[in-house]
C-alpha cells in the first residue's frame, strides 16, 4: 500500500497556520476534511470555511489531508486501485457504467436522479452492514449552504437526498466518529474523497473505519455565497430565503428536478430551466475557486460513483427522461464491483449496464476532457505566474488546441465576476427572457448535433450494396 508523498518537511504549509494559508490564497474548496479530522478539534466552520478556535499540538495532520494543496494521484491510485493505476484516462479506472434506480419508490423519487445513493445506504443501514453514513443535508443556519452529519437511521436519510449544488464542508462530520470503530459509508464530491482517502493511506484504522466511498460526478460547485444571491435577487420584496432546493423535482421528474427557492412570506419560486442550464447560469457568475485546478470529474477513488444520466438518444433527446428517475453509475474499485452486484441481487437496486463508448459519446465526454486539459493547462500558466495552485505531482495531460480556444472564450465571460452589481444584472439577464430564449437555441442546437451524429453513425454502419 502507498502513502502519498510526504515533502512537507520545511514547507510554508504547516499546521493551522497552514490552513489557514491555503484559505487565504485560494486553495480551499471547502471540503471539511481538516476540521473533521483534526484530532484536537482545533476548528470550527466560518462562512464554509476552516478557521482555528482552539489550540493546535502541530501534528500537521490537517495540513496532510489537504486534498486542496495536494493531490498525489499515483499514490490515491496505488492505495485504492493497487500498482496497475495510472493517472490519466478520463473517467478514471472505470470496470463499467449502469442506469439504475433504487427499488425503493420513495427513496427513487426523492432521489437528485434515481436515489442509487439514498438507495445504497438505507439497504447496508437496514441490513446492518453499516452504523452510518456520512452525508450532506441543508444547513439549517443558512439555506443556500449545505451542511454534514452522520445519518444513523434510515429517516435521517431521508433529510440528505438531492444534490446541493453549493459549498457543503460536509466531511467536518468525520469528526463525530473519529472514536468510533465504524464501519461506516461516506457520500461525497470527488475532492472530498481525496481528502478521506488521503488519510486512509497515513492511518489504516481510517479504512476500516469508513471502507466503503461513493462518489458524485462534479463539474463544478457553486460558492454558497452566489446562490444565496441568486435566491435573494428573485425574492417578493420584505421577503427572504428560507429553503433552497437545487433539484425539487415536479410530476415531469428528471431531469426536470431544478432549483427552487421557498422564501419567509410563503411564496416559492423555480427556475426556468433544467438543472445543469441553471447550474450553467450561475456559474457564469461564481467565482469558482479551487475548482477551476480540479481534475476529477468521476470520483475516480471512490467504489462507486453516481451521476445524472446526461446521455442523448439518436434523436437527440435525453435518452433516459423518466418521471420516476435514474442514476448513471460508474463502478471503480473491485469492492465497488462487489458491492454492486449484491445491491442488485439483494433487490436494492434495479439497472442495466451500458456500453462504456455510449456514456462517452452521448454523454458527458465534454465535460470531463474539460476538467483533465483545461485544468492541465491552468496549472502550467499558474505555475509559470508563481501564482499558488495545487501541488499535482504528476506528468499533466496536454491540452488540445480546441480547449484552448474554449478556455480564452470561458475567461471572457469570468470577467463577470468583478462586481455584485454586474452579478445581479447578468443573473437577471440569464434568468429573463433573454436568457432562455438563448438556452433554447443552445439546446436545440445541441440536439441536432446529436442527431447527425446518430445518423451519421448509423449510415456508417449500414452494409454496403
Ligand atoms: C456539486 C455537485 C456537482 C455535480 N455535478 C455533476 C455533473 O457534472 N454530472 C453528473 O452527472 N452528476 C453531477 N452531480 C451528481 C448528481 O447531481 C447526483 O448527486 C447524482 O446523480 C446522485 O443522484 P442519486 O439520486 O443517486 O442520489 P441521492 O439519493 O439523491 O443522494 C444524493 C447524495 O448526494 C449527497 N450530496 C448532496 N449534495 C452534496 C454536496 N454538495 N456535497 C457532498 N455530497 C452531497 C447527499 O448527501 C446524498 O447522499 C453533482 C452533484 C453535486 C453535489
Ligand atoms: S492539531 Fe494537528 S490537525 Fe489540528 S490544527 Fe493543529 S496541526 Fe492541524
Ligand atoms: S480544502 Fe478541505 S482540507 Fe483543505 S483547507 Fe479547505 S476544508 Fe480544509
Ligand atoms: S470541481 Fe473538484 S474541487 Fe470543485 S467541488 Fe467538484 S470535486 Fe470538489
Amino acid at each position: 500500500m502507498g502513502g502519498p508523498s510526504d515533502h512537507f518537511a520545511g514547507d510554508p504549509y504547516r499546521n493551522a497556520d497552514g490552513i489557514r494559508r491555503v484559505v487565504r490564497e485560494g486553495l480551499c474548496h471547502r471540503c471539511g476534511a481538516c476540521i473533521g479530522l483534526c484530532p484536537v478539534g482545533t476548528f470550527t466552520i466560518r462562512d464554509g470555511y476552516p478557521y482555528p478556535v482552539g489550540e493546535c499540538i502541530r501534528c500537521n495532520i490537517c495540513v496532510r489531508v489537504c486534498s486542496g494543496l495536494e493531490v498525489d494521484y499515483p499514490a490515491l491510485g496505488r492505495l485504492v486501485h493497487g500498482e496497475g493505476y495510472r493517472f490519466g484516462p478520463l473517467t478514471g479506472p472505470t470496470r463499467s457504467v449502469w442506469i439504475a434506480h433504487a427499488t425503493d419508490r420513495a427513496i427513487r423519487a426523492g432521489g437528485a436522479s434515481g436515489g442509487v445513493a439514498t438507495g445504497a445506504l438505507a439497504h447496508w443501514l437496514r441490513r446492518g452492514e453499516i452504523r452510518g453514513a456520512i452525508v450532506t443535508a441543508a444547513d439549517p443556519n443558512e439555506p443556500a449552504r449545505g451542511t454534514g452529519f452522520v445519518a444513523r437511521t434510515v429517516e435521517e436519510l431521508g433529510r440528505t437526498q438531492q444534490s446541493r449544488y453549493t459549498t457543503a464542508p460536509s466531511f467536518a462530520a468525520l469528526a463525530q466518529i473519529r472514536d468510533e470503530d465504524g464501519p461506516f459509508a461516506a457520500v461525497g464530491l470527488p475532492c472530498q474523497i481525496h481528502s478521506l482517502r488521503k488519510r486512509q493511506a497515513m492511518d489504516p484504522r481510517w479504512i476500516s473505519r469508513v471502507p466503503i466511498v461513493i462518489g458524485l460526478l462534479c463539474h463544478y460547485n457553486l460558492p454558497w455565497e452566489v446562490v444565496r444571491l441568486t435566491a435573494e435577487l428573485f425574492a417578493p420584496p420584505g421577503a427572504h430565503p428560507v429553503r433552497c432546493f437545487s433539484r425539487q423535482k415536479d410530476d415531469r421528474g428528471w431531469p426536470c428536478n431544478t432549483m427552487e427557492i421557498h422564501y419567509s412570506d410563503g411564496s416559492v419560486r423555480r427556475s426556468p430551466f433544467s438543472p445543469a442550464a441553471t447550474f450553467n447560469v450561475i456559474s457564469r457568475v461564481a467565482p469558482l475557486g479551487r475548482c477551476l485546478f480540479c481534475f476529477d470529474a468521476c470520483a475516480e477513488f471512490a467504489d462507486f460513483s453516481v451521476g445524472d444520466p446526461w446521455i442523448r438518444g439518436p434523436d437527440g433527446r435525453w435518452k433516459y427522461h423518466s418521471s420516476e428517475g435514474f442514476t448513471l453509475v460508474f463502478i471503480q474499485t473491485e469492492q465497488g464491483e462487489r458491492l454492486w452486484r449484491r445491491l442488485l441481487e439483494e433487490g436494492a437496486i434495479e439497472g442495466f449496464q451500458i456500453p462504456f463508448e455510449e456514456f462517452l459519446e452521448n454523454g458527458q465526454r465534454d465535460m470531463i476532457v474539460e476538467k483533465k486539459e483545461r485544468t492541465a493547462l491552468r496549472v502550467r500558466v499558474c505555475r509559470a505566474l508563481g501564482r499558488p495552485v495545487p501541488r499535482y505531482p504528476v506528468a499533466l495531460p496536454r491540452t488540445s488546441p480546441r480547449q484552448l480556444v474554449r478556455e480564452l472564450l470561458f475567461w471572457v465571460t469570468r470577467l463577470n465576476t468583478v462586481s455584485q452589481r454586474w452579478q445581479r444584472l447578468l443573473l437577471r439577464i440569464g434568468f429573463g427572457p433573454l436568457g432562455q430564449w438563448l438556452l433554447r437555441r443552445r439546446e436545440q442546437g445541441r440536439e441536432r448535433v446529436a442527431r447527425r451524429r446518430a445518423q451519421r453513425k448509423a449510415g456508417a454502419a449500414a452494409p454496403r450494396r
